[in-house]
């Protein structure tokens, strides 16, 4: 390798009216492709939402464009610097809509949402008396970081979370509402459909855990562990004053923030687990993933039938017969 290129890779949404997602997304894509940038991006009628990788030139070419355009003219872009791309392929997509919150009435975020709070704002915010703290991202992002003190909703999508806010209506009401999500576009639909549900005092913040992180005034305090991100770096730092883990492995509850998925391709799962660990339950959430026929551990390591036992025989051993 001597590629001593710089890379970034790009993070932003705009809720917009874009008339014929479709055409929209084809030519988008073919511009994407020029330019060289791998990525996803999704378009639908109400906007935009995108994350790409590129060097430098590619990157900043692309933003330059997309302000040049009066509907994205003052888009917001999160930056991150990275060593190479952050994605296989590009692809933009035309969607119905770009969140998913299962709403009977789907909410217009350029209508109504949430109280946008700039970093410091939520810093200080987070801190009040009669404050709650709600993580608007599914658990497995939780799990690997999240803010201090944050209310993790106990369900598995981010789409289920109006109907857990309805069972849990005691816990927010006359409390001061705060929302956040890694670049703020699910919590600007979160946020309203709150507001209009009748939470008087909903605060959401700005930009993200992707723009906290990056605030050169609260440095990312406050939050504990690593912000998941939907990429090929799986996770990225965010609080630049203390690093406290959060993240527990999946097989043995040590401190850990790997993420690997479960070597059955049927089941997919995402699981914290350490290099050791990946290795000895063969990658596998549980004993049926770990002797799946389609293993791709057991595939990519070319193990034999002796080999696959020996490692079941040292699980047995080790954590006794009753194991997950
Ligand atoms: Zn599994």
């Amino acid at each position: 390798m001597e590629n001593n290129e710089k890379y970034q890779v790009l993070l932003y949404y705009q809720y917009v009216e874009v008339e014929d997602p479709e055409g929209f997304a084809q030519e988008h894509l073919a511009f994407c492709k020029d330019l060289g940038l791998k990525g996803r991006i999704l378009v639908a009628n109400e906007g935009i939402n995108g994350t790409v990788s590129g060097t430098v030139e590619q990157t900043n070419t692309y933003m330059e464009a997309m302000h040049a355009d009066p509907r994205f003219a003052d888009m917001p872009f999160k930056v991150d610097e990275a060593d190479g791309h952050a994605f296989k392929k590009m692809h933009v997509r035309p969607r119905p809509e770009l969140v998913t919150l299962r709403l009977e009435d789907d909410i217009d975020p350029r209508k109504t949402t949430g109280k946008y709070l700039n970093p410091q704002e939520f810093y200080e915010a987070m801190q009040g008396e009669d404050t709650i703290i709600l993580d608007a991202r599914n658990d497995y992002e939780y799990d690997l970081g999240h803010f201090r003190g944050a209310i993790r909703p106990d369900i598995e999508t981010f789409r289920e979370l109006p109907q857990w806010v309805e069972e849990n209506k005691d816990k927010l009401e006359g409390k001061k509402v705060l929302t956040y999500c890694t670049g703020g576009i699910r919590c600007e639909k979160f946020s309203g459909w709150l507001v209009e549900q009748g939470f008087e005092d909903v605060g959401q913040l700005h930009g993200g855990i992707a723009t906290y992180g990056k605030d050169p005034e609260v440095k990312g305090d406050l939050w504990d562990g690593q912000l998941y991100v939907f990429d090929e770096r799986i996770s990225v730092p965010v609080n630049r004053k203390e690093h406290v883990v959060v993240g527990k492995d999946y097989f043995d509850g040590t401190p850990c923030e790997r993420y690997v998925n479960c070597a059955n391709p049927e089941c997919n799962r995402q699981i914290l687990a350490s290099e050791e660990n990946e290795h000895k339950y063969m990658r596998g959430c549980t004993h049926e993933c770990r002797v799946h026929p389609r293993s791709l551990y057991i595939a990519e390591h070319n193990l034999s039938d002796d080999e696959i036992q020996a490692r079941l025989d040292h699980i047995e051993k080790e954590d006794g017969v009753t194991q997950q």
